[in-house]
């Protein structure tokens, strides 16, 4: 490792650079307490910060770095608002190679808690060390320690209860934590985070050199093994790199897409709209894509000074930047065979073992799996034998008898009915039966794995999993701890004898960790349910026999309203009238 830098004298800025510096409110949570300490560690040298959390951040914060350190005669400054060490003359403001600038971030820490800053730059024997009481000075004091700083806040928002009512529970915020520092690290992977709390580690993500090791160690295994490279010049000092994921990895939200701006997380509707852009044709509506996007651009055409907590910025020429980052995603996503493999297909075609007993396992009725002896189990059909004989669905007093002829793109399902041509969409219509049994029994059955899968779900989907055990469990999932980020799948959700892959449970976690579905208008429960209800659906892709379309179309047709929507407002079902048809081909109705 390189030696840090010695530190750099910190400075009261001056009125002119007050005033142009965007106000507002830095911390509001934890997680922004903790973005502001890492981000200090960073523009200190720091090789490695380590953070730890007592009550999830609420009790106590505590962030450790061997970087450059204060020098004794600036602590006093360093919690001094509008005091930096990072601008030297106004016109740096234009110019920001750091992550911080302002001077603010000590300062309003430490006039809503109890704070200790200790440091020993690499030239001084021992280090010293403040304390802080609701901005009030409490104590100045000596201690032995390693070159570098630790900053300690307790009792976050002690003093201002009503912006503590406004925080979540302990295990929230730890989570917002957790994924506040993945963002970090996938923005600069050369400083090594490490993030424990009173139980132990939680997270380490050691220096990377490489993007690819870096999003092996945030965004998994089953990410890197679905995704391409992003490299592109724009000529000039412009650039991208990044690592995104082939079209069979998703979201429902554009959380899953990192951007950083030369070091620096940022968000950008802009930017994630023209990684979208991109996508078009390979995405479904409403999904958004995953990955690790850099851009690195001349300073001087960066504006990090729009938003109080550096969130967003503003780059020079953002249109025609947005279009460069569209045309290389584009060509790189063109460039990918992205007919990958399918995820988790390996662990998949074994024989179906009997369903357990309804009763050993306290299942509702409803959603009892049947044995369904002597089929192929899902997955293991191909593609050159289609699905059985056509299937018929009886009349029912709401609607008329449904004839199924076949799936196409296997996705779709043609079938006629009552002098109409309808077409239908397997996972649609299979998600809102499941939406609507979960709604009514709560839960979903599952079947137990012969050969339990095992899945890396990493530190951050391993908090989500004890977050939403619950949830895990209504959906039918059986899960098991096997060692460091690693989990053994014991049972899936299963539905009148079709098994859901068990890698469906990664993109049901990161979902509920959202806040689930987001299209979905009711409360946190429906918008669970509805995630719920779209992981353990048949999915575009999946070969299925006409049995088992036909039960669905059954059970949709049992429901009490008419529901041709899927939770999320897509069409299930959509009917093309003979005449309509007919028009098509030129011919006037008969
Ligand atoms: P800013 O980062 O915008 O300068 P801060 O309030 O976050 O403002 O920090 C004030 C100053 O304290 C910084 O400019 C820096 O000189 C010093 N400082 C804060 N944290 C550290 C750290 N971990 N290591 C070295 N110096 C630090
Ligand atoms: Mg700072």
């Amino acid at each position: 490792m390189t030696e840090p830098p010695d530190p750099r004298p910190i400075r009261r800025l001056d009125e002119e650079t007050v005033r142009r510096i965007a106000a507002g409110e830095v911390v509001d949570r934890p997680s922004s307490v903790v973005k502001e300490l890492v981000e200090n560690a960073v523009d200190a040298g720091a090789a490695e910060v380590r953070v730890r959390l007592e009550g999830g951040g609420l009790d106590t914060i505590s962030v450790d770095d061997d970087g450059s350190g204060i020098r004794p005669e600036d602590l006093p400054l360093a919690i001094e608002r509008y005091a930096t060490s990072k601008l030297a003359r106004p016109e740096d403001l234009d110019v920001v190679v750091t992550l911080g600038f302002r001077g603010e971030a000590l300062a309003a820490i430490g006039a809503v808690s109890r704070l200790r800053i200790i440091s020993r730059p690499p030239g001084l024997g021992e280090a010293h060390g403040i304390s802080l009481v609701a901005g009030q000075a409490a104590g100045a004091f000596v201690e032995a320690r390693a070159p570098g700083t630790t900053v300690e806040v307790r009792d976050l928002f002690f003093n201002t209860p009503a912006r503590r009512k406004f925080l979540h529970a302990p295990a929230a915020e730890q989570l917002e934590i957790a994924s506040a520092i993945e963002r970090l690290y996938l923005a600069r992977p050369t400083v090594g985070l490490t993030l424990a709390n009173e139980h132990g580690e939680m997270l380490r993500l050691a220096p990377s050199l490489t993007l690819r090791d870096a999003c092996a160690r945030v965004l998994g295994p089953e990410f890197l093994a679905q995704s391409f490279p992003l490299r592109s010049g724009l000529g000039g000092t412009t650039s991208f790199r990044g690592l995104l994921a082939r079209p069979a990895i998703s979201r429902s939200n554009a959380q899953g897409l990192f951007l950083a701006v030369n070091g620096r997380t940022v968000q950008s509707r802009t930017l994630v709209q023209a990684v979208r852009q991109a996508y078009t044709d390979y995405l479904p509506r409403g999904r958004y894509p995953v990955g690790v996007v850099h851009l690195e651009i001349e300073p001087a055409a960066v504006d990090v000074n729009v938003h109080p907590t550096k969130r967003e910025v503003r780059i020079a020429r953002e249109r025609a930047v947005a279009d460069a980052l569209r045309r290389a995603v584009r060509d790189a996503l063109v460039a990918t065979p992205h007919v990958a493999d399918r995820l988790g297909t390996s662990a998949e075609p074994e024989p179906m073992p009997p369903p357990r007993e309804l009763s050993e396992m306290g299942e509702p009725e409803v959603v009892g799996p049947e044995p369904e002896l002597g089929r192929a189990p899902p997955g293991v059909q191909t593609r050159l034998e289609p699905p059985g004989a056509a299937a018929v669905i009886a009349a029912t007093g709401r609607h008329p008898a449904l004839r199924l002829i076949g799936p196409i793109f296997d996705l779709y399902w043609l079938a006629e009915s009552e002098g109409s041509l309808v077409l239908l969409d397997q996972h649609a219509a299979s998600e809102r039966v499941l939406f609507e049994q979960l709604r009514a029994a709560g839960r979903l059955a599952r079947q137990e794995l012969v050969a339990p899968v095992r899945l890396e779900l990493g530190a951050r989907r391993a908090e989500v999993l004890e977050l939403h055990a619950d949830d895990v469990r209504r959906a039918g999932f059986e899960v098991e701890a096997f060692g460091a980020g690693s989990y053994r799948i014991l049972a899936v959700p299963s539905y009148r004898g079709r098994r859901v892959r068990a890698d469906q449970l990664l993109g049901f976690l990161d979902e509920v960790a959202d806040g689930g579905r987001p299209t979905v208008p009711d409360g946190i429960a429906e918008r669970t349910d509805a995630s719920i209800a779209c992981h353990a659906a048949i999915r575009a892709g999946d070969v299925v026999s006409a049995e088992e379309i036909q039960r669905v179309v059954e059970a949709l047709y049992a429901l009490p309203e008419a529901s041709y929507a899927c939770p999320h407002g897509r069409p299930i079902l959509i009917r093309f009238p003979r005449g309509r048809v007919d028009r098509w081909f030129l011919r006037s109705p008969g």
